[in-house]
């Protein structure tokens, strides 16, 4: 094997968020990392060695190579708006005297999401990068691990020596994406021959209009891992950037590594070129709001119907304030019993005020996102109060804890709404079960998110339909105001007769 001698350093440090710019809501250590993890040295080692997540899998690589590990600040959290740049400051400064008290390093392994913008970046996983690329200098090998639906920027690439991300979606393969970015890091540092080749196609997809499961994606995927099994690439990463990110640069990065230059770039044209080729089936069938609340008011139809509200998903980045379709319910004087959460600190504190059992004029939702209606307006009963700590039932996050802040159930005629502080786990059951709205018995339930709920809800929904509503996720990316977003770009304006530019080497 490649052992590396115990005097090989390794530097390891973690940024992990997904930002969604057309999300207003900063995240914050406080309100962001500390939910999840922002911890440091023996205290960060501890933690990621509870899950299987990516940090996890590059702390086994390096020390089954044998380096020595010197792991740094890691910063973890949970999907939404721009991160503040004090999160980003404060991750720098701990790396960067750690880079000082241990150097000369041999090498650095950055754990990062990849599509994560500060208040003033843009490119907060490139700035990252280059910062540290500029402090221990061009010899040190540098490698990442990304998300699935990071945003590789030429930053990044011009940074890092090596970058793999997810190669499933939904997303299993955490620790193992740590673990291949990491151990390529120690084979190169051993002497092996490690050449990244990539190519970035100016396109973007919603993440509800695919999988890696299944057609057409998979296919690509399948053929990428045959490529590794065969001995032909070291590693291959088809990254679809998530589309809520109003930025430039931005665009699907497709990465080949392989111990031959020239190979390594023909398989990324390769993958680039089959990716490209599917990407008008990679997108949801949407209905209108009114169209699936007629389905679950049709007397006939199985229940409970599921409408997928992922423009509002808090796992996806969105807010989760969105009133929209109980705006609906409540414009047609619908009678279906209908359940659903809504982000609303305001409607909670009142809720608290106007206490059990209680009557009360409530405003509800629609008070973060940009360009949403008006709140939803009325009487409301307090059914429950609650405070919003509840356990998941999975399979995503099975046991694991949620707390949603202060939390609410009030009653707006048949409609019942689970009104919280900070939507968390949003396509778990336990988000509404928990709370007292048990969706076996509801006619609608609207589920506010993009493919985790489907496993739980399958188990006892009639049908789940994705909806066409506003909202920072939207599926619909052309209901979305884009100022930053580069011209020629797809689905908007491309040229019919674009093709994938060649792959190139970036470093080395
Ligand atoms: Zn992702």
């Amino acid at each position: 094997m490649f052992a590396v001698s115990k005097s090989k350093r390794v530097l390891v440090c973690e940024f992990h968020q997904e930002s969604d710019t057309f999300n207003p809501l900063i995240s914050t250590i406080e309100n962001c990392f500390e939910k999840v993890r922002c911890a440091y040295g023996k205290d960060a080692y501890d933690k990621a060695k509870l899950v299987p997540c990516a940090l996890h899998g590059m702390i086994d690589a390096v020390e089954e190579f044998g380096g020595e590990l010197i792991l740094s600040q890691s910063l973890w959290g949970g999907s939404g708006g721009r991160v503040a740049d004090d999160a980003l400051n404060f991750l720098k400064e701990k790396v960067s005297a750690d880079i000082a008290k241990y150097s000369p390093l041999d090498a650095v392994f950055v754990s990062l999401h990849g599509a994560c913008c500060t208040e003033s970046e843009d490119d907060a996983s490139g700035a990252l990068l280059s910062y540290i690329r500029e402090l221990v200098g061009p010899d040190v090998v540098m490698a990442a691990s990304c998300d699935l639906h990071a945003n590789t920027t030429p930053l990044m690439l011009a940074s890092a020596d090596i970058i793999c991300g997810y190669q499933t979606y939904p997303h299993v393969d955490f620790y193992e994406t740590g673990y291949r970015a990491a151990s390529l890091g120690m084979r190169k540092l051993a002497g092996e021959k490690v050449c990244l080749a990539a190519t970035t196609i100016p396109m973007m997809t919603p993440p509800a209009g695919y999988t890696t499961q299944q057609e057409p994606f998979k296919s690509v995927m399948d053929y990428g891992k045959s490529l590794i099994a065969d001995g032909t690439l070291q590693d291959f990463t088809v990254f679809n950037v998530q589309p809520w990110l109003d930025i430039d640069p931005i665009g699907c990065t497709i990465i080949a590594v392989a111990s031959d230059e020239t190979v390594a770039c023909r398989y990324a044209d390769d993958l680039a070129q089959r990716f490209f080729a599917i990407k008008d089936g990679l997108w949801p069938e949407l209905m209108s709001v009114d169209e699936i609340i007629d389905i679950a008011e049709d007397p006939n139809s199985p229940k409970p119907v599921i409408l997928v509200d992922s423009a509002d998903s808090p796992n996806g980045g969105a807010v989760g304030d969105s009133a929209e379709v109980a705006l609906r319910l409540q414009a047609r004087n619908a009678t279906i019993r209908s359940g659903m959460f809504v982000k609303d600190p305001e409607a909670v504190k009142k809720a608290f005020e106007v206490g059990v059992g209680n009557k009360g004029y409530f405003e509800v939702g629609n008070k973060f996102t940009p360009d949403m209606p008006a709140p939803l307006k009325g009487e409301a009963v307090v059914r429950s109060l609650h405070d919003g700590s509840f356990l998941q039932e999975g399979p995503a996050g099975k046991f694991q804890p949620c707390n949603v802040g202060l939390a609410a159930v009030l009653s707006f005629g048949f409609a019942d709404i689970m009104v919280c502080e900070v939507p968390g786990a949003s396509g778990d059951p336990q988000i509404l079960r928990h709370f007292g709205i048990e969706p076996k018995v509801y006619d609608l339930i609207v589920v506010k998110a993009n493919t985790s709920f489907r496993v739980p809800y399958s188990a006892f929904a009639s049908a789940m339909y994705n909806a066409d509503t506003p909202g920072a996720g939207t599926s619909n990316l052309k209901r979305l105001v884009w100022r930053k977003l580069p011209k020629n770009y797809y689905p908007f304006d491309l040229a019919e007769d674009y093709v994938p530019a060649p792959a190139t080497i970036r470093r080395g």
